[in-house]
């Protein structure tokens, strides 16, 4: 049997990346770099006032107090958005706003809440607390000089990405393309919800969740109809999947049962398949193989082993084939609620849920086919073989919404 972490790594490396397309930096989020992005600006562009108030020469203030102010003369004002069209020396001020550039000579701003303006002078104000050199002023350049790498290739672009992009003035980033994703469930028993069941048939139900995970993943999902356990017919299906996707996932159908066509079905398109015994519950048999360069993923049918095996084997692939650096799930830290236990001789990925206060609780039984704690998780333990943990005991939590 395969350590996980071994079979996620030859699996890894297996992954050529995608190729880069251009896009439009309102449609980024998600996407993959496939190339650092350095900034061609400043940011700021320009030395600007923190605060809305007036610009001063800090020496003018440095003893100005409530009891004893200073009166300065106003003899300019930038709103944001102009420039300043002059300069100023000591003994006057310069009314500001927030984002304002400074004018030149001045080398600090003294906030409107320590101002006052005086009866009968319109220009005069007077300054009733002191302010340092440089006191709320935001230096050009201060957040990111220009040149500087301001997002690596590889990384995922989020919110914070794309402002920052945005604010050093791209428009448009290289990404790489997002890989279709096929999504194939087998299994006579299988029939689409909204119908009748009859005697000894189930809802299909791993599509549904498959293609979300593709989707997070940053895949795009193409599911095809339903196949029956019926070598011909999961032939086509398979056939028509890898010609128009880059990758496909299944699930059911790679036992050993005598209904289970998925392994000679791939191998009668020219595939090559790995069937391998991967060291994890829920989750074994997983099989990882090719057609004409694309990769075929084959899922456990049971929907919890579908799931994890998806998480913890797929995603990744997914990832890296997007370019993606960060291939792992995060984790949280949170303290058991009550006592876990692994019996079992393999590592066990129990399905818990994390709350907002730290806590860690089963969410509910832990069979490959219970689908009720598969929707209350929001975590995974990774717990070792045969092992027992007491309640109070601080444990990572693998985040898997
Ligand atoms: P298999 O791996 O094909 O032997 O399937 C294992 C178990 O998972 C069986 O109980 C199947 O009925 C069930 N199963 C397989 N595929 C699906 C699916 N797409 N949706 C719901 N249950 C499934
Ligand atoms: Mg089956």
């Amino acid at each position: 049997m395969l350590a996980l972490e071994e079979a996620r790594d030859r699996l890894l490396a297996a992954i050529q990346p995608l190729p880069p397309e251009s896009v439009a930096l309102p449609l980024a989020s998600g996407r993959y770099l496939a190339d650092s992005v350095r900034a061609a600006n400043h940011l700021p562009p320009f030395d600007n006032s923190a605060m809305d108030g007036y610009a001063v020469l800090a020496s003018d203030v440095a003893q100005a107090s409530s009891t004893s102010p200073v009166t300065l003369r106003c003899i300019g004002e930038t709103a944001a958005g102009q420039f300043p069209g002059g300069g100023m020396i000591a003994g006057q001020c310069w009314r500001l706003f927030t984002g304002s550039p400074l004018p030149d000579g001045a080398d600090a701003v003294v906030m409107q809440e320590d101002t006052r303006p005086v009866d009968g002078q319109p220009q005069a104000v007077q300054v009733m607390d002191a302010v340092r050199p440089w006191e709320n002023v935001r230096f050009r350049g201060e957040d990111v000089k220009a040149g500087a790498t301001i997002a690596e290739a590889g990384a995922r672009l989020d919110f914070g990405h794309l402002a920052l992009l945005a604010a050093t003035g791209v428009s448009e980033v290289t990404v790489v393309r997002r890989p279709v994703i096929g999504v194939i469930s087998t299994g006579s028993e299988l029939v689409e919800p909204g119908g009748a069941l009859q005697p000894g048939q189930i809802y299909e139900s791993n599509r549904r969740a498959i293609e979300v995970l593709v989707q997070r993943a940053g895949g795009v999902p193409r599911s095809y109809p339903v196949v029956p356990d019926d070598l011909k017919l999961t032939q086509e299906i398979f056939a028509m999947a890898f010609r128009e996707c880059d990758a496909v996932v299944s699930s059911g159908g790679v036992s050993v049962g005598a209904h289970d066509h998925v392994k000679s079905a791939v191998e009668a398109l020219g595939g090559r398949l790995d069937f391998w015994k991967v060291a994890i519950r829920p989750g074994k048999p997983f099989t990882f193989g090719h057609v004409d360069g694309r990769q075929f993923f084959g899922l456990p049918g049971n929907p919890v082993s579908a799931v994890v095996t998806f998480l913890l084997l797929v995603r990744p692939a997914l990832i890296r084939m997007q370019g993606g650096v960060d291939v792992q799930l995060p984790v949280s830290f949170g303290v058991l609620a009550e006592p876990v236990t692994n019996r079992g001789n393999r590592r066990h990925f129990v399905r818990v849920r994390l709350d907002s206060r730290g806590r860690v609780r089963l969410s509910g039984l832990q069979g490959s086919h219970v689908m009720s704690s598969l929707a209350g998780a929001n975590g995974l333990l990774d717990m070792p073989p045969e092992a027992h943990w007491e309640e109070g005991r601080m444990t990572e939590v693998i985040r898997i919404d």
